[in-house]
């Protein structure tokens, strides 16, 4: 699941597009005070069931036809009866160097100083869809209620403000999922970091995810 050609050409287009919005330096990595969240998708314990899809999509009141989270599964992997699938979660990774934020020409799309979570301010979305396109890794819709550019937002404006976990993360069974703050030595997802062999995704482009996975097997890259 390599960044394609076609992905590529798609997010130099939308640099292009937005001619000033290209002189803003890739390179500079976001600066967030005090709380960094991040997620761990632990693709060894995950079973594939989907809760987490259905629970973000009742929570978060997403409509039919579009999603914030996907869970894809590949396989198999081996022969019957030993033959295993594999789930990779597709949402948005909270890049620290965002190339959403980047082209968005109304600064709609922005990274919370607080505490790292990209999000998008519905009052000064344009619906341009720049952002959709310079996403390399395709989680952004416009929503068709709103009208307005969406993806996973950590849950900020319903679980979180409620004080609780995000919801894919309360609702898996298998606890594949860790939240919390990457900034905390003493948070369990930054121990779990510290312990675990994990990779990000397509961190080669330098966008500085915040989603980390468990590897089981290869490792998507
Ligand atoms: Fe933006 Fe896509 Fe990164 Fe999410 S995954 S922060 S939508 S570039
Ligand atoms: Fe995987 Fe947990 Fe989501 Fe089920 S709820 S698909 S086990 S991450």
């Amino acid at each position: 699941m390599s960044c394609s050609r076609r992905q590529f050409i798609i997010y130099s287009g939308a640099l292009a597009a937005v001619g000033g919005v290209a002189g803003h330096s890739l390179a500079n990595t976001m600066k967030v005070d005090g709380v960094r969240y991040g997620m761990i998708h632990d693709e060894t314990a995950c079973i594939g069931c989907t809760a987490c899809m259905d629970a973000c999509r009742e929570v978060n009141q997403v409509p039919e036809g579009v999603s914030r989270l996907e869970i894809i599964r590949s396989g198999p992997i081996g022969t019957f009866p030993d033959a295993e699938y594999h789930f990779f979660r597709k949402s948005c990774q909270h890049c620290d160097n965002a190339p959403c934020v980047h082209v968005c020409p109304t600064g709609a799309s922005h990274i919370r100083k607080e505490d790292g979570i990209v999000d998008v301010d519905a009052d000064l979305c344009v619906g341009c869809m720049y952002c959709l396109a310079a996403c390399p890794y395709q989680v952004r819709f416009i929503n068709p209620v709103t009208r307005v550019a969406d993806k996973c937002d950590f849950c900020r404006k319903t679980n979180l403000a409620a004080g609780k976990e995000p919801a894919c993360v309360e609702s898996c069974p298998t606890k594949a999922l860790v939240f919390g703050n990457l900034d905390d030595p003493d948070s369990p997802i930054a121990k779990r970091l510290v312990k675990e062999t994990t990779y990000r995704y397509k961190q080669a482009l330098g966008t500085s995810p915040k989603m980390y996975r468990v590897p089981k097997g290869e490792i998507t890259s």
